[in-house]
């Protein structure tokens, strides 16, 4: 291991297929049958390889969807089962170097609070998309102004961060190279799902939380 400064004084992740091996979306999608399933997984994978505007896709999906309240409580258990293999520990030797790591997250903030514990991290680290809902948990209305449910919404979110230099970004998706103009680096992660627009568009491409950590602290 290496005792020198990290080459990354803050750390970006995305969430869905980066940090935890799900789509939340889609996995609420699956709740209400085939159909809506098809459709929104459809959505999902256009929205990601970069093919539809995730502007345009944000409010149908959860239309189809209107996930309830103890539909998003069991999504949270999933993005905590599926953690990506050892990114807990390596999220804590990040930090414990003296790495700021922050989720930014196109997701529905109230499924990943679990998951942002888990990892070590608080909810102030967690940049994510609110949705609200009725007295009896059913499903209301999510954040529309929030410019994560928009393909450049990252790229905003970051700048406006202002997180220490040098910043590395992680993630799967085309929203997540959009982040690429605000940070120092972006490594495609290739762990769960590997889309060759991302790969294409990367500095760097990683595959565990074992390269991420490798990457950051040589
Ligand atoms: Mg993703």
């Amino acid at each position: 291991m290496s005792t020198g400064e990290p080459r990354f004084r803050s750390v970006v992740l995305d969430v869905d297929s980066t940090l935890s091996g799900v789509e939340g979306i889609d996995w609420l999608a699956a709740c209400r049958g085939d159909e809506v399933a098809r459709a929104v997984s459809e959505m999902t994978r256009a929205a990601m390889q970069g093919g539809l505007p995730l502007e345009s896709v944000y409010a149908r999906r959860l239309a189809k969807i209107r996930p309830r309240h103890d539909e998003i409580e069991a999504l949270s258990h999933v993005y905590v089962e599926r953690v990506a293999l050892g990114a807990p520990q390596a999220i804590h030797r990040l930090q414990r170097a003296g790495v700021q790591v922050h989720l930014v997250s196109g997701g529905l903030r109230p499924a990943l609070l679990r998951l942002v514990y888990h990892v070590g991290l608080s909810p102030g680290d967690l940049h994510a998309v609110p949705i609200h809902f009725d007295a009896i948990g059913a499903y209301v209305d999510f954040d529309a102004a929030s410019p994560l449910t928009t393909s450049s919404g990252k790229r905003d979110v970051v700048r406006d961060l202002a997180l220490d230099a040098p910043v590395l970004a992680v993630g799967d998706g085309m929203t997540d190279v959009a982040m690429r103009e605000s940070v120092d680096c972006f490594a495609a992660y290739t762990g769960f799902a590997r889309r060759q627009s991302v790969v294409d568009a990367a500095d760097e491409v990683v595959a565990s939380f074992a390269e991420v950590e490798r990457l950051v602290l040589g």
